[in-house]
């Protein structure tokens, strides 16, 4: 059985889906590894390394491969190269590339989606979406200490007290709790919001104080956010603002499952923020719940930096790759059985996770969005 490793193709992409350290993982489990050249190179990882480590570092890497993993879908030129009934392990928003579930389809490729696995107990080693927000969360704080031009930690010297910086941080899931945890160790004051009800607690736990807004909770199914109505986000956006003007840097991370982020902090909440504050929006890429926020970009909005979030896990591709290995090879383990891959779709992760199969959309809302 032959397990490839794809080198990413799409603009501004630096993380890849397998490091050295884990190849012996897959030896182990009775896979030969082929890895694209130069697959690793972004996230500093040598060809040669992937040798050591016992790959076959190759161009041909994807040709007879069972198995192909990386990070981004797969180019539909690199689909087509693939045999009927291999498999594809990557991420696969099909919302968003109706062309590539198209092409796995087509092809008789089964395909697995890492956004898909479902997020219980069991999955919380597969699970790629807490471990790449982990490393957002974490860049979004120091984003933020970084273009702040004063200290985050309070400073009592000989010649007087310099007070500690204030952030906010809205949206307490896996990110932004990182994201107060690292503001936290940087010695900030932190406040954060969350519309769930068990958010308060995370956020105390992590040494930030939970806003209390005095609104109702929005516990959607899974353990999500529901969506806000327009009523209840003017209310949080009115409620919010004083927390808003008072802070040095605001970090927002909001996102509700299938939908737009949501928008929290207008222009004009910015615009009553103190000169020199600053503002990282994670949220940027997938609608901002900053308006006006840029992906990839740092705009003015008033005395404030709007710092948009765009492939923030690429921008710290080596700790971003080594942790979604490390999810892989977990992943390509439950499916294996006595060196072969073989996904038992008896099982919910594997079901759950599984995009397309046998020249069907095997995902139900996405078979019902294109066929
Ligand atoms: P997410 O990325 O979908 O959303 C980020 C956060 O934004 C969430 O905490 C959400 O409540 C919040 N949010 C949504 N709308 C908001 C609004 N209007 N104002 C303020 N905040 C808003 O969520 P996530 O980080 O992927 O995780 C969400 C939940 O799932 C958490 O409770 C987390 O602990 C849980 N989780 C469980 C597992 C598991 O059991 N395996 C794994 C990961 C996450």
């Amino acid at each position: 059985m032959k397990i490839a490793v794809a080198r990413e193709t799409r603009d501004g992409e630096s993380r890849v889906a397998m490091v050295p350290e884990l190849v012996g993982r897959l030896t182990a489990l009775g896979y030969e590894v082929a890895v694209e050249p130069d697959a690793g190179r972004h996230a500093l990882l040598a060809d040669d390394e992937y040798a050591a480590a016992g790959a076959v570092v190759d161009e041909t890497a994807l040709d007879g491969a069972d198995v192909v993993v990386a990070v981004q879908p797969l180019a539909t030129d690199s689909i087509r190269r693939l045999q009927a009934g291999a498999a594809t392990i990557s991420f696969l928003p099909t919302g968003q590339e109706p062309e590539v579930v198209g092409a796995l389809r087509d092809a008789g490729i089964t395909s697995f989606a890492m956004e898909l696995v479902p997020r219980i107990s069991r999955a919380q080693s597969m699970d790629a979406l807490s471990s790449q927000a982990l490393v957002s969360g974490y860049r979004c704080a120091v984003v933020a200490a970084g273009m702040l031009r004063r200290f985050f930690p309070l400073n009592m010297t000989a010649a007087g007290t310099v007070p500690p910086a204030e952030v906010v941080v809205l949206g307490a899931g896996v990110a932004g709790l990182q994201a107060i945890a690292t503001a936290r160790r940087l010695g900030a004051v932190v406040k954060a919001y969350d519309v769930r009800a068990a958010a308060a607690e995370e956020i105390r736990s992590m040494g930030a104080q939970a806003i209390d807004l005095e609104l109702d909770t929005l516990d959607g199914a899974g353990g999500y956010a529901r969506e806000m109505t327009e009523e209840r986000a003017a209310l949080q956006m009115e409620r919010l603002t004083p927390y808003v003007a008072a802070a040095d840097a605001l970090i927002t991370t909001a996102a509700v499952p299938g939908r737009r982020a949501p928008l929290l902090v207008t222009r004009s909440m910015v615009e009553q923020m103190k000169p020199g504050s600053v503002v990282v929006d994670l949220a940027a890429e997938s609608g901002g719940n900053v308006e006006g926020a840029e992906p990839g970009e740092v705009v003015r909005i008033g005395n404030a930096q709007v710092w948009g979030g765009q492939n923030v896990p690429s921008q710290m591709p080596g700790p971003a790759s080594k942790l979604y290995a490390q999810n892989i090879v977990n992943i390509v383990q439950l499916m294996t059985l006595e060196g072969a891959f073989a996904p038992d779709f008896e099982d919910e992760i594997v079901a759950g996770s599984c995009v397309t199969h046998g020249g069907r959309i095997h995902h139900e809302p996405t078979r019902l969005a294109l066929e």
